[in-house]
């Protein structure tokens, strides 16, 4: 039995999965969440101190072999050092997760790595087009830095906006496409594959719906195993990417806009939901909440996902150890091909 494609008849992209719809929601529906909120009062925006950054331990300028390294920057922004590759998610280093910078989320903790404190980068990879996970000012800056030694992933349909920031170095990916980077270089090679995610895209209204896919991403490399989930909601693929490329030395998931449900709930994994990915995604190594305490987005209080997350991963019994709750600049460090 073939599933249902993720090729929309007549061009674009859409979700297979019954139930998911387009995952985005349209006008009425988002007017009705914005009214709806008028009559709430909101819990404020934590207080200085409360979301403090920690000091990073990045490896300059790579990590050893058999280590994997993962410091949180912020959102679904992660520095991964996996064997010898330097690899950045989702990279937003600006003050706004907008299309500009005097409107939109702002901010509530800088970057937990400093621009100036990156090691060289190797790749970069790209779930989908929202502003929170592509954005133009830390393309640019990174293209301007790295240049051609830098190779950029994303998925089908990036190629154009990349142009237009002149990147060309980029390649498209389809769900299950593999690329590797560094074979026959000595150390091992990188094994960079696109997987499925539940979500949309589209950065104006004035653009077509979903002609940009977006993708979850697994990377491998010697023994180490990531997976990162990019912006996902709750989906029936978790066991077969588990099945295909696990298991898993870290599951780094989404946990945080999801409310109001009825809205959220197609588009984005609440805390509970990421516990159930992670049992689906083959129930071992570590999981790294990211997506929550960076720009607020949403309806839920900012410190609300990782509360749920703690209550969800002692209900479901497991160990502590395995929860890597980074803080911003944080950094997780695992050994691999050790057991
Ligand atoms: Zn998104
Ligand atoms: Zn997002």
């Amino acid at each position: 039995m073939s599933a249902p494609t993720h090729h929309a008849p007549g061009g674009g992209f859409r979700n297979p999965w019954p139930g998911a719809g387009s995952a985005e929601r349209g006008l009425g529906a988002f007017l009705r969440w914005r009214l709806q909120r008028l009559g709430e009062a909101t819990e404020p925006d934590p207080a200085p101190g409360e979301l403090p950054l920690a000091q990073s331990q990045v490896a300059q300028p790579r990590a050893e072999p058999g280590e994997l390294r993962i410091t949180w920057v912020g959102h679904s922004t992660l520095l991964v050092q996996i064997g010898r590759w330097n690899v950045l998610t989702d990279p937003v280093w600006s003050e706004r997760a907008s299309p500009v910078q005097w409107a939109g989320p702002a901010r509530l903790v800088p970057p937990g790595v400093a621009w100036e404190a990156l090691p060289p980068i190797d790749a970069v990879l790209i779930s989908h087009d929202h502003y929170d996970h592509l954005d133009r000012d830390t393309v640019a800056r990174l293209h301007e830095r790295f240049g051609e030694e830098l190779q950029w992933l994303a998925p089908l349909g990036f190629a154009d906006w990349f142009r237009q920031v002149g990147v060309r170095h980029v390649e498209e990916l389809d769900w299950w496409d593999e690329r590797s980077l560094g074979a026959g270089a000595g150390a091992p090679p990188i094994r960079l594959t696109a997987a499925p995610a539940q979500h949309w895209s589209r950065r104006s209204p004035l653009e077509r719906r979903r002609d940009r896919l977006w993708c979850s991403w697994v990377l491998q490399s010697g023994d180490a195993r990531l997976y990162f989930a990019g912006d996902t909601g709750y989906f029936p693929a978790f066991p077969e990417i588990a099945a295909r490329h696990g298991p898993f030395d870290v599951a780094a998931l989404p946990i945080g806009a999801y409310e109001p449900r009825w809205f959220m709930r197609a588009a984005h994994m609440d805390p509970g939901e990421a516990v159930r990915a992670y049992l689906e995604l083959g129930g071992r190594g570590a999981l790294l909440p990211m997506h929550w305490g960076t720009f607020r987005l949403t309806d839920e209080p900012v410190l609300e996902p990782p509360r749920l997350l703690r209550r969800a991963w002692a209900e479901a019994q497991l160990p502590e150890r395995d929860l890597a709750l980074l803080r911003h600049g944080q950094t997780l460090v695992r050994r691999t091909g050790t057991d």
